[in-house]
């Protein structure tokens, strides 16, 4: 399954028209109308890009832009009825790709989020920010948080991309269940060993042919897990 586009827009007539265009373009979508949601959709599933509404009834746009930064690499486009040239410069300086002026035009915001898309695949190529494992089968983008698996992006957690981060870091390498929690997810807390299971799980739903059979997230029974990937040479 694709990632999302993530549209955080609080006029919801606005909201269905801009996931209409998006979903003609064969874009997959996901809607938050306040700040606090637009938080849990990004927490659920890290966005393709985000199509960010400055104006929210929650919380400032502005400081949403930079929550959803922390969370990943991904291209973001402020949409706003402000105009003010202070404003647009304000915005890029707070790492939006692009920027539109309300009333935006749908098949103008469509072409635009295409083409910070590519510059995005672009710029994040680069060897160091990315990983490949047995011939190009499965690919993890470090800086953009993503999944690639034959070609095509994977939809996956933060938390379950940390998860694969850190045992494909180091091919063959049992981890436990205790080691993952505080290494992947960064907190420790008694009882949360079993959490791993669920995690490894989805995503071996996500990147495995066969999750029954797993040819890169091994079990090491009465232990933990093991990423069995090759690593291309860069
Ligand atoms: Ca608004």
């Amino acid at each position: 399954m694709l990632p999302p586009v993530l549209i955080v827009e609080d006029d919801t007539k606005l909201a269905r028209i801009v996931k209409a265009y998006l979903e003609g373009a064969d874009f997959r979508t996901v809607h938050a109308a306040t700040v606090r949601e637009a938080l849990q959709k990004a927490d659920a599933e890290i966005p393709l890009a985000v199509i960010l509404d400055l104006g929210l009834p929650d919380g400032s746009g502005e400081e949403l832009c930079q929550s959803l930064k922390e969370r990943g690499d991904f291209p973001v486009i402020m949409l706003t009825a402000k105009s003010s040239e202070e404003e647009r410069i304000a915005g890029f300086a707070l790492g939006a790709d692009d920027y539109m002026v309300k009333p935006a035009s749908p098949r103008e915001l469509v072409c635009r989020l295409k083409a910070v898309l590519k510059r995005y695949e672009r710029g994040t190529s680069s060897a160091e920010s990315t990983a490949s494992y047995n011939g190009g089968a499965l690919i993890l983008n470090t800086l953009r948080h993503g999944i690639t698996k034959d070609g095509l992006p994977v939809s996956v957690t933060p938390t379950e991309f940390k998860l694969l981060l850190t045992l494909a870091a180091t091919p063959g390498r049992t981890f436990t269940r205790d080691e993952l929690v505080s290494r992947a997810l960064g907190y420790h807390f008694e009882g949360y060993d079993r959490s791993i299971d669920a995690h490894i799980k989805n995503l071996r739903q996500k990147i495995e042919k066969d999750p029954r059979t797993p040819e890169f997230l091994k079990t090491v029974y009465g232990v933990g897990y093991l990423f069995a990937g090759e690593r291309d040479e860069p």
